[in-house]
């Protein structure tokens, strides 16, 4: 029991020495960078955001990035985001589809990369740009077709294209179901099937064979 004891305290002093360490290090490489002004510190956001930003690790989880000619607008990315921050709208116009909408809203999205990965088409990926920020909540919130905030302007412009779209999708199913329609008639129609109860028509009479006279 008291030996327990005294191994934790021994445990957490060095994990201690061992954190402070690594502290001291940096403290004395502080001013050892090409501009003298220590490495680790920056005066965000009047200086270091270009030397930061190259600095960012190529598997950084950044700002994402869309490629939209790709989106086949499964809605996997949105379902599967634990915050609900993706939101997607567009129409289908039979095998294709036409997007009218795609925001990420950066004042909950995690950066947990959970939309990235069941995408099937593999068009929306984390990006390494990091310096996103905003003085409301509302400015957070990214148009991610036209890679811009999302503002009132912008969603009235989305709400326009939406309508458009719905017009362009109830036009494209009236040509379809026209379309369809062509068809049917062209076809060539079955035999009419017999009515029920109606007496099987008799069979042909043989005709008389003239070897047996
Ligand atoms: S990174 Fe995570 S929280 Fe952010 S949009 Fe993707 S799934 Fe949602
Ligand atoms: S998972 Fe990919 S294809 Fe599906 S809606 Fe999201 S971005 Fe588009």
């Amino acid at each position: 029991m008291a030996r327990g004891y005294f191994q934790n305290i021994a445990y957490h002093l060095k994990s201690t020495a061992v954190g402070m360490g690594v502290t001291i290090k940096h403290m004395f490489q502080t001013g050892k960078g090409p501009e003298k002004r220590g490495i680790y510190c920056y005066q965000y956001p009047d200086e270091g955001v270009e030397r930061a930003r190259e600095e960012v690790s190529e598997r950084h989880r950044g700002i994402h990035y869309l490629e939209p000619s790709k989106c086949i607008m499964c809605l996997m990315c949105a379902k599967v985001c634990p915050v609900q921050c993706i939101v997607i709208e567009g129409v289908r116009l039979g095998k294709d589809q036409l997007l009218t909408r795609f925001t990420i809203d950066y004042s909950k999205c995690l950066f947990c990369g959970l939309c990235t990965e069941p995408c099937p088409s593999d068009c929306i990926h984390h990006g390494r740009e990091w310096d996103y920020s905003g003085f409301s909540r509302t400015t957070l919130v990214k148009d991610m077709l036209r890679n811009r905030i999302y503002t009132p302007e912008v969603h009235q412009q989305y709400l326009a294209a939406h309508e458009e779209a719905k017009l362009i999708e109830a036009e494209f199913k009236k040509v379809a179901a026209a379309e369809k329609a062509k068809a049917a008639a062209a076809a060539p129609k079955p035999a009419a099937a017999p009515a029920p109860g109606a007496k099987p028509a008799a069979p042909a009479p043989k005709p008389d064979n003239p070897s047996s006279n």
